[in-house]
């Protein structure tokens, strides 16, 4: 027998019982963006490779170890995208979105990376990713964090997230800074792990959020990133920090956080969550204002975040705060026999003069008993039945499936007003 077919490990089905959760979620998402103004652009999921490699860095876990990147039989270097991010700002210059501009800009859709799947972790994952272009203050910052906490409050998540924030930065600083820390880790080199050790040369930065015990000790003594702080920089940071105390957004200052992306400068930040276990941050983000310029656009001040959506799903589903769904259920089924040609105009008039009207109909051919079966399975409240004697006089037999209400005929002209006076809309 030939070999069952399955999905790509990391690569998950969604379900019918749970994409009731997904648009619970994105319906969430969307209505909160599109009341701060922020506009819904769709790029494609396969990218030119060099999108990539030249936007987040050829250094970085996502560029070197993550990325599903082929040949397209032209011989071009292809990639899955990894994050939304760059992909967006390329389509930005292409269509002359963004030079001398305010863009407020989502996308949502599916993102790809080859991890060691695990709880919260896959290697096909859905991500909202929001993006502010041509605002170089720090309240567009203030508005991307701001806008998530009202998400976390509309969903009811408030109390299980905390919000982490750093800066780094311009690069020039982090240039400085990354060449005192290389210095000073040099020294220890032969302690580090062997993903630090290799890091050393490509991205040491990635180095401070280092999970080995050892790194993390060697870590302690490294020199501060926030001491090579530019004024600029710090008033920036100030003045964000100023604005979510305002707004009673509770932070917590993260000197060791620092991203995984190269294309970072000044705000970083992640919201992050203890009941999902290893995977904690939901959504994390900051300012990337080199990254115009680096994928070949003027230079544009920008600042975005990504949210992980299965791990907001799985957030919702463990503290039990996914609404009852939206009602899918069935008002009522059309069970038929011999109507042959004529049965399916017939619904369609139907529907016509009730669109909303959620109407089951059998069409599997089997006998009337079993269409009857099927009907009050289909947890209708009606069954609506056609044959040879409906057909001729012009009626149809509406029958209650939960009560004995006895059953009449109703004229097919009729049928909706006696229906929606039984059917709540
Ligand atoms: P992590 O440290 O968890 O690997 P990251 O820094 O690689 O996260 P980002 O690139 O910033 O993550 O992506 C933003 C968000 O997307 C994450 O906070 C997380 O919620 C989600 N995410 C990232 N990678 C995955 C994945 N492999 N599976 C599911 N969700 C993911
Ligand atoms: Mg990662």
């Amino acid at each position: 027998m030939a070999k069952q077919l399955q999905a790509i490990r990391g690569m998950n089905d969604i379900l019918p019982e749970q994409t009731p959760t997904w648009r619970y979620l994105e319906d969430k998402v969307r209505a909160l963006l599109t009341a701060y103004c922020y506009r819904e652009i769709r790029t494609p999921t396969v990218e030119s490779s060099a999108v990539f490699s030249r936007g987040i860095g050829a250094g970085t876990d996502i560029v070197e170890k993550e990325m599903y990147t082929f040949q397209d039989r032209n011989g071009d270097s292809l990639s899955l995208r990894p994050e939304a991010t760059a992909g967006c700002v390329r389509a930005g210059i292409e269509h002359g979105l963004l030079f001398n501009q305010v863009q407020r800009l989502w996308t949502m859709g599916p993102m790809f990376r080859h991890e060691r799947p695990q709880k919260g972790r896959y290697r096909q994952f859905h991500q909202v990713s929001v993006e502010a272009f041509g605002m170089k203050g720090p309240d567009i910052d203030a508005e991307l964090i701001l806008l998530t906490a009202r998400l976390w409050k509309e969903l009811g998540l408030a109390s299980h997230v905390t919000l982490e924030l750093n800066t780094l930065g311009t690069l020039e600083a982090r240039q400085k800074y990354r060449t005192d820390l290389v210095a000073y880790l040099s020294r220890f080199e032969a302690e580090l792990d062997e993903d630090s050790r290799r890091r050393l040369t490509i991205n040491p930065l990635r180095i401070l959020d280092s999970k080995d015990e050892n790194t993390r000790k060697i870590v302690a003594d490294a020199p501060v990133l926030q001491d090579y702080l530019d004024e600029e920089s710090k008033e920036h940071f100030d003045g964000l920090c100023q604005r979510l105390q305002d707004a009673g957004i509770n932070y917590k200052v993260n000197p060791r956080l620092v991203r995984g992306l190269d294309y970072y400068s000044r705000t970083v930040f992640e919201w992050v969550t203890d009941s999902l276990g290893a995977q904690g941050t939901v959504c994390a983000g900051g300012r990337y204002d080199a990254l115009v310029e680096l994928l070949g656009g003027k230079a544009t001040p920008a600042v975005g975040f990504a949210m992980g959506l299965e791990r907001l799903v799985l957030m919702l589903e463990s503290l039990d705060l996914v609404p009852a769904p939206v009602s899918q259920s069935v008002d009522v089924a059309l069970v038929s026999m011999g109507a042959g040609e004529k049965l399916m105009p017939l619904v369609e008039q139907i529907r016509d003069s009730w669109p909303e009207l959620r109407m089951l109909v059998d069409c599997s051919g089997g006998g009337f008993k079993g269409q009857m079966k099927r009907a009050d399975r289909s947890g209708a409240h009606y069954a609506l039945i056609i044959g040879h004697d409906e057909l001729d006089a012009g009626v149809i037999t509406v029958k209650s499936l939960r009560d004995d209400t006895p059953q009449s005929q109703v004229a097919v002209a009729e049928l909706v007003d006696y229906l929606k006076t039984r059917i709540q809309e």
